[in-house]
């Protein structure tokens, strides 16, 4: 079986973009596993000579801020009960905010493997800022951008590292 990845964070952050970003066309939903649903997304994903699979914890339907926090909380918790590692993603554009705290909490709790993914870092410019992140008490803080396609290959360096 191969080994699992799940990309947490509050809706709108970004991690749609970025699970498409790595799967391409193998984006796929995989429903003859047993606890699987449409409301989160599986897709593969090949980098180093390794095949991962990833989850979207965000699901198949656009996320809705309103479903904040319940809903991310009870993703997170299915993300850290099946990942062998987590990425969780955050806006490095906006404030951190009270559920990106919470939700870093009860990720940091649970023992797997951890990144903190600094996206919308579209300029080196703002990369620079990713650092102010580290204040969520991540080991790992790598600033990316989904849409432009940066530092992509060291976020999944550092992930595939701990697999
Ligand atoms: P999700 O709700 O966490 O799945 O977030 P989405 O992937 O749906 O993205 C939310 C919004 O952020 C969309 O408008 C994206 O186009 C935008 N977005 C995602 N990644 C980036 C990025 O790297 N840079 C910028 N500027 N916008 C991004
Ligand atoms: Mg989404």
């Amino acid at each position: 079986r191969l080994p699992l990845v799940a990309i947490c964070g509050r809706p709108n952050v970004g991690k749609s973009t970025l699970f498409n970003r790595l799967t391409g066309t193998r984006r796929s939903i995989v429903g003859d596993e047993p606890g699987i649903t449409r409301d989160r997304i599986y897709g593969e994903v090949e980098w180093a000579g390794r095949n991962v699979r990833l989850v979207d914890t965000g699901g198949v339907v656009p996320d809705d801020e309103a479903l904040i926090p319940s809903e991310i909380f009870r993703q997170a918790k299915v993300g850290l009960e099946e990942a062998d590692a987590i990425i969780m993603v955050i806006d490095g554009r906006t404030e951190i905010t009270s559920p990106d705290i919470e939700l870093a909490r009860l990720l940091q709790r649970g023992g797997k493997p951890l990144f903190l993914a600094v996206n919308k870092m579209d300029t080196a410019q703002l990369e620079a800022g990713a650092e102010n992140f580290r204040t969520l008490g991540f080991k790992e803080v790598m600033p990316i951008s989904a849409e432009h396609n940066s530092n992509i290959g060291d976020l999944l360096d550092a992930v595939w590292a701990a697999l």
